[in-house]
């Protein structure tokens, strides 16, 4: 049987469809009509376009994509497409990953009680009456940093927010941010570290060139991601951390968490590692990284982007007749 990876038009589709291609795949892009540019690129052998990307639900859509054998690659743009409720339970086409745990990346409760059960370092979380630091607020189902702010005690936050928000009180960890992108092999047992980001975020990230005298609030919104190797003799932290990750995904889901992930960290001068989110699907961080990294080369002595990696994971289990492993 021939299948076709597909994924939405956003995020990490060039990577996604770029390893799909180099793999051998077919490929099939859904894509807002507003949005041309991925014609340019030449990785998508279909494009679907859609009035709206909700429409990805129709049955009609669904049965086509059901027509062509499409495995579909999610990405951090699916669940603000498709609710959490109607991808777990009606959305039929099969996905590659453990679509369950994106309750439990996009609920910041549940991925609090995810790395908690984990037994990693992670920041305090306040309540609203004891703050006694510098925090870092973030409103509840808020996606690329959008609407962060930094607060220095509780009345800076009800000055910003007034009382009755829904939001959570961080810790603000004095350090680097390192985003580590995992893929874990449910086919090898295989938890593999393949490359590390940090985000460009605006404008935080230019505070370091504001003109003296001229005070600006930070923000936190993403708009682009650095490549980044971490200090060798962090590596036996990272590792065990994510190790840690994985053996808590299984107690959350049977099939735990399959492909690739991402600990979203900052790293302090003691140096520790505090990890504050993760993400349960590819993340955008690994962009910059096709067509491979050091990590990724490394381990498998050739070019080996995020992409390539889902469809070589993909390809195996259909060798294998395996591929109930790594799709729900
Ligand atoms: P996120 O979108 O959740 O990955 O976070 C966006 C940015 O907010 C990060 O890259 C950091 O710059 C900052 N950030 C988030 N959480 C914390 C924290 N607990 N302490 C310090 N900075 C943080």
């Amino acid at each position: 049987m021939k299948y076709t990876i597909a994924t939405i038009g956003s995020h990490s589709a060039l990577n996604i469809l770029n390893g799909a291609k180099e793999e051998g795949f077919k490929t099939l892009l859904l894509c807002e009509k507003e949005r041309r540019f991925y014609e340019r690129f030449n990785v998508a052998d279909k494009i679907i376009y859609l009035e709206n990307l909700k429409d990805m639900g129709n049955k009609d859509i669904q049965e086509k994509l059901l027509e062509k054998n499409v495995i579909m690659i999610p990405h951090g743009s699916y669940i603000s497409y498709l609710t959490l409720d109607f991808l777990e339970n009606e959305f039929g086409v099969p996905i590659f990953g453990n679509k369950y745990l994106f309750r439990w990346e996009s609920d910041r409760n549940l991925e609090r009680e995810w790395l908690e059960n984990s037994g990693i370092k992670i920041p305090k979380i306040f309540e609203d009456e004891n703050i006694d630091r510098e925090v870092i607020v973030k409103f509840h189902g808020a996606k690329g940093g959008k609407g962060y702010f930094f607060a220095e005690n509780r009345k800076d936050i009800i000055e910003k927010v007034g009382k009755k928000e829904n939001y959570q009180i961080q810790e603000y960890i004095k350090g680097v941010a390192m985003y580590f992108h995992f893929f874990y092999s449910p086919l090898e047992k295989d938890n593999v570290l393949m490359s590390i980001d940090r985000r460009y975020e605006s404008n935080v990230d230019f505070l370091g060139r504001m003109p003296r005298g001229f005070e600006i609030e930070p923000s936190y919104v993403v708009v682009g991601n650095f490549p980044i190797v971490i200090r060798e003799s962090l590596l036996e932290k990272v590792f065990d951390i994510g190790d840690k990750v994985v053996e808590q995904s299984k107690k959350i889901h049977d099939k735990g968490l399959i492909g690739p992930y991402c600990l979203e960290t900052i790293v302090t001068d003691e140096p520790e590692i505090i990890t504050f989110e993760i993400s349960a699907r590819i993340v955008a961080g690994t962009n910059p990284f096709i067509p491979y990294t050091p990590y990724s080369y490394i381990k498998y002595g050739k070019k080996m982007s995020m992409g390539r990696r889902i469809a070589v994971e993909i390809k195996n289990a259909i060798k294998e007749e395996r591929l109930e492993d790594v799709i729900t």
